[in-house]
């Protein structure tokens, strides 16, 4: 897929980086929408953290022990928009649920180990979080999520095998199961660590998060995370379509079928003049 300059609306290539933009009325052509943000996760250049010691880390005892039996992508998976909105709006900072800063084991693993910031909690009960109730699918995976995991990503997993194939159910639990479950969660870990340290900046050199070939093919297209950080909005979280991003193929494919509508894209004259503006001059992502 390419991009479709014609059907976005830019944002002015005058304004500053890193300002919070109000929330737009969107209007869909060809079915993609104006490239605005309406829910939180711009930016919010405004906070400051707190002068003075941190606070201790206090280990969560009842966590560690789920994610050494690795059920806690499990359990935790159901709030995990709202952690999502609050590491984009505080990027970097005590307010940030996995903050890169605190190095690769923190934001890798270790934020889901320990108790939160206070800043983290502070911040995320102010989240305007009314769109995401208001969304049947998301309340129905809220609703039955530890079913769903347990069915689809354990059962299923090692029953087709064991059925198609005649594997033996142990083979089906420990390979299919849990070892593809390990990898998957390592993979989609590595954008919240690998992907705000390592790769270039070509839109935005002022924030931390970077263009990683690796993570992008890892987590199947999660990777490009200067280019999502930067332009949150974007439904693709790439400039480049399809490459390394099979995520955007599936929800092409997906609006191809009549069951996703509204895709956000940024034009093409907005991510250069950002590019210009506010990029590493000699980088080139993807
Ligand atoms: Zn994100
Ligand atoms: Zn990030």
């Amino acid at each position: 897929m390419t991009e479709t300059p014609e059907t976005t609306r830019e944002h002015s290539a005058g304004q500053p980086p890193r300002q919070p933009k109000p929330p737009q009325p969107t209007a869909t052509n060809g079915g993609f929408a104006l490239a605005e943000s309406s829910v939180e996760d711009v930016f919010d250049s405004s906070y400051r953290e707190k002068d003075g010691p941190k606070p201790p880390v206090r280990l969560v005892w009842r966590n560690i022990v789920l994610m050494i039996l690795l059920h806690s992508g499990a359990v935790y998976g159901a709030v995990l928009i709202p952690d999502h909105r609050v590491h984009h709006k505080y990027s970097e900072t005590d307010a940030d649920p996995h903050n890169a800063l605190r190095g690769f084991f923190f934001s890798h693993i270790g934020w889901l180990l320990v108790r939160k910031h206070p800043d983290v909690l502070e911040k995320g009960r102010k989240l305007e979080l009314s769109d995401l109730r208001a969304d049947p699918v998301v309340m129905f995976q809220r609703r039955h999520y530890k079913m769903s995991v347990l069915l689809i990503c354990f059962l299923v997993p090692m029953l087709v095998p064991w059925y198609l194939w005649g594997e033996s159910l142990t083979v089906g639990y420990f390979l299919p199961g849990l070892l593809r479950y390990t990898v998957t969660l390592n993979s989609t870990w590595l954008v919240n660590s690998a992907a705000h340290m390592w790769g270039n900046r070509p839109y935005d050199q002022t924030i931390n998060p970077r263009e990683n070939r690796f993570v992008a093919f890892s987590a199947v297209g999660e990777g490009f995370h200067n280019y999502h950080h930067t332009f949150p909005f974007d439904y693709s979280t790439s400039e480049y379509g399809h490459k390394l991003n099979l995520t955007t193929a599936f929800i092409d494919l997906m609006f191809r079928l009549g069951l996703a509508s509204d895709r956000k894209k940024v034009s093409q004259a907005t991510i250069r003049a950002r590019a210009q503006r506010t990029g590493e001059a000699s980088n080139k992502s993807g």
